[in-house]
């Protein structure tokens, strides 16, 4: 026996920060959403992360470096509204980054960042980059280590509370009536004639004019070969800790090599994090992931080696082979858009992939420039990048 779920204009599969942000902005141009969770919202990758809103990297093809500056630009903005809507405080702050330098030819993509960015300055006419050398860094970071050639400041990225985040977002989508469906895992993809008309959780069926897919890591394991097919998501893990910090011993987000250390404004301090290609969906801390955070934050913040270690966990981010997410109508399958494989930077990115989704649904077009993001697309072109180093 199967029973009728409900019907719907827009179906999302998935609560991540990516699934929530397109509910949300969906469900206030009018539509009726319903959002299917296989567990709880917001408990995955998006719950995992480090929440840094990342400064777009201007060495990224055109079309990328776009996406994000227009995602970056609303942040503050899009927080506003959540906490205005929901009453919870995402804890966004601009409180910029620090890039630990280690070799000549960093500082010399940090010296080409700064001669491509010369124009660009942030709301109160500082530089949105600039070169430090390392003796004039205590004035900037008094705790930071100088065992590098020189930092790059970039004083755009900033940080939010990504559990408050997703909190605020859920309680946003339910105050403008999305219908929220946890425990729903959603099997298998309906179509009817190359056309994606819903989906079956188990035994219950939803129908929809329209179908997107937010599964993050788990986006190819939804049935119906031909779709998974088109995509290539795969689970990379990161393992990342959290340490007992009262004082705040650092301000700017700190980048040395592949670890970050973020500051949230109770003092509280993650050093994060692996990536780790070939974990599958095992999401769990190992003595190597935890040997690595702790060797790199000590080389990063000496300091750091006094403070305890509160908790720590791992998450799956949406791997894709070329680091691109998928974002756009799926070929061949009318009815189902992608909005997945954000891989690194899903946080920073939610906000202008719900913008694309509302103009998809909206005219079936977008302004936004999905070349580069396309279903379906082959990795046999220049910039496809196979696998990275497990730790490194
Ligand atoms: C350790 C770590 C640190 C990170 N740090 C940052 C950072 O600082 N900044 C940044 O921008 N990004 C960061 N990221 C990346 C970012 O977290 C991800 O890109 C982003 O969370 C992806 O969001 P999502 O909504 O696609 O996926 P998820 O948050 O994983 O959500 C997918 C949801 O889909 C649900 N789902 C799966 N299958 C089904 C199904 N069949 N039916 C129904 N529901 C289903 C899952 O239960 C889940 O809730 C980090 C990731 C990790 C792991």
């Amino acid at each position: 026996m199967t029973i009728a779920g409900n019907n719907s204009e827009v179906i999302v599969v998935g609560g991540g920060v990516v699934g929530l942000s397109i509910a949300f902005r969906v469900q206030q141009t009018g539509h009726r959403v319903i959002l299917l969770e296989k567990n709880q919202c917001g408990r995955e990758a998006s719950w995992a992360g480090a929440g840094i809103i990342s400064a777009a990297n201007p060495h990224r093809s055109d079309a990328m470096y776009r996406l994000h500056c227009q995602s970056i630009a609303q942040y503050e903005s899009f927080c506003a509204e959540l906490t205005d809507v929901s009453g919870i405080d995402t804890e966004y702050e601009r409180c910029g980054s620090l890039d630990m330098l280690t070799t000549t030819q960093a500082v010399e993509m940090a010296e080409s960042d700064v001669r491509v960015l010369a124009d660009v300055t942030t709301a109160d006419g500082k530089p949105a980059v600039e070169v430090i050398a390392t003796d004039d860094i205590r004035e900037v970071e008094p705790n930071i280590a100088r065992n590098c050639l020189a930092f790059l400041l970039r004083r755009d990225t900033a940080q939010v509370r990504n559990p408050r985040l997703l909190a605020a977002l859920r309680s946003a989508c339910i105050e403008h009536g999305v219908d929220i469906r946890e425990g729903s895992e959603v099997t298998r993809f309906a179509v009817e004639h190359d056309r994606v008309i819903g989906v079956d959780c188990g035994r219950y069926k939803f129908r929809a004019k329209h179908v997107v897919l937010c599964a993050g890591a788990w986006s190819t394991e939804i049935g119906h070969g031909k779709i998974s097919d088109l995509f290539k998501v795969y689970p990379v893990r990161g393992q990342i800790m959290l340490l007992h910090c009262v004082d705040r011993p650092i301000r700017h987000v700190i980048n040395r090599r592949k670890l970050y250390l973020v500051c949230r404004k109770d003092g509280r301090l993650l050093a994060g994090a692996t990536e780790e290609h070939d974990s599958g969906f095992m999401k769990r801390n190992t003595p190597d992931g935890i040997r690595w955070l702790t060797l790199s934050t000590a080389a990063a913040v000496p300091k750091l080696v006094d403070y305890p270690v509160e908790t720590m966990w791992a998450g799956l981010r949406p791997g894709t082979p070329d680091r691109r997410p998928y974002i756009g109508p799926v070929p061949g399958f009318e009815g189902l858009i992608a909005a997945t494989g954000h891989f690194r930077t899903g946080l920073t990115l939610a906000p202008v992939t719900a913008d694309i989704v509302c103009d998809l649904i909206a005219t079936g077009s977008t302004a936004h420039d999905l070349r580069r993001c396309k279903p379906g697309r082959s990795f046999d072109q220049p910039g496809s990048v196979a696998h990275r180093p497990i730790i490194s």
